[in-house]
């Protein structure tokens, strides 16, 4: 496995930071933002269009590949880079938080979680090795360990007892760890402090490649969120990438990243595309508004994606408001450029000393 991670410069001001992480499928500048692809597609786009706009990573899913296709299917692929024609890193979700939202839980104990699959209702048990040899078939590049993401609101007994059982469990992932492919702890805790702390350093003790933060965004309050993963980020060692899961909007990407975040991803950009919300450099564009219907600019000047150079506004609000496939294709193509562009001068602010400044320019557009 040609797997590491090489911080490479610090903003002085705050903590964020560029890095290189190496994988078998390439490598990945940091901080990077990874595009959501659960079903092993991300959604209206095709491979080739994410390697022309420059993705250099991709986020799947164990859960929902495990459910259907069914991992002998992308066995017989010789894995999911094959199978769905992506040659690149791919990090796949356990899919504890899948089993939480989307399935109907049963119960969840140290042994491992049963639930109801959410497509035919089928009881399933699965252990910590389960999930492990699940992302083991798939062969990704990053795979998570199952954890269990614990609900908004929960009491102080609920949230600590959820992630002990998620701390069992990462110790029973990383016992079962094949030295193949990277394997990454996720720090449980709700918005208790000292249970993050104590996630957090009992994961880095048992040495994990990385480690994500999870259970955030479901539900808090935003200043909660961002007060527990500046926190929580403390913990985590400076040798390893870290991974805030399921963050978020352009506004959390930079104060993720201002916290020391290598590595995001949301289904933000893609969602709020195929509904119609496009990301520019002067704000949000909602394309079906009437303000749209006869302007002939571009979505956004600067931009350089296809749906940029080929297309006008009023021309995207037509096949929006004509429910045309295309419309969520030229989107989504627009949104996922947006963010790589964010995130390329995210990483050029950091080198140039001036990511605050950047920062403020943009909290200034996106209030979020
Ligand atoms: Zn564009």
């Amino acid at each position: 496995m040609a797997y590491s991670f090489t911080p490479l410069a610090h903003d002085i001001k705050t903590k964020a930071r560029l890095g290189v992480l190496k994988t078998d499928h390439g490598t990945v500048d940091t901080p990077v933002f990874m595009p959501v692809g659960t079903l092993g597609t991300v959604k209206a786009v095709t491979p080739n269009d994410l390697d022309q706009i420059g993705i250099e990573i991709l986020l799947g899913n164990a859960y929902h590949l495990y459910l259907r296709p069914g991992i002998q299917v992308i066995e017989a692929h010789g894995g999911l880079h094959r199978f769905i024609g992506w040659p690149h890193p791919i990090l796949t979700d356990s899919g504890g938080y899948q089993i939480m939202s989307l399935g109907r839980l049963v119960e969840v104990k140290t042994e491992g979680v049963t639930f109801q699959s959410h497509l035919d209702g089928s009881t399933i048990f699965l252990k910590p090795e389960d999930v492990m040899s699940i992302q083991k078939s798939l062969g990704s590049d990053i795979a998570m360990c199952l954890d269990e993401c614990t609900g908004y609101p929960a009491t102080y007994e609920e949230t600590k007892r959820s992630m002990d059982i998620s701390m069992i469990w990462a110790e029973r992932c990383k016992r079962f760890d094949s030295g193949i492919q990277a394997v990454f702890g996720i720090v449980q805790g709700g918005t208790y402090k000292d249970l993050r702390e104590k996630s957090a350093k009992g994961l880095v003790a048992m040495d994990f490649d990385g480690y994500a933060l999870g259970g955030l965004s479901v539900g808090e309050e935003k200043f909660v969120t961002y007060s527990i993963m500046r926190h929580s980020l403390d913990f985590f060692p400076e040798d390893r990438p870290r991974y805030v899961m399921g963050m978020g909007s352009p506004a959390d990407i930079f104060e993720a990243v201002a916290c020391g975040s290598d590595m995001m991803d949301c289904v933000m950009p893609t969602r709020c595309a195929r509904n119609g919300l496009l990301f520019t450099r002067q704000g949000k564009i909602v394309i079906k508004q009437a303000c749209y219907a006869k302007d002939i600019l571009p979505l956004d000047a600067e931009c350089s994606c296809y749906t940029c150079r080929k297309f006008s506004r009023a021309y995207l609000r037509h096949l929006f408001m004509s429910g045309e496939i295309l419309a969520c294709i030229l989107n989504t193509v627009h949104n996922l450029m947006f963010y790589k562009d964010l995130m390329t001068s995210i990483r050029k602010a950091i080198k140039e000393q001036r990511f605050n400044e950047l920062k403020e320019r943009f909290e200034k557009i996106y209030l979020n």
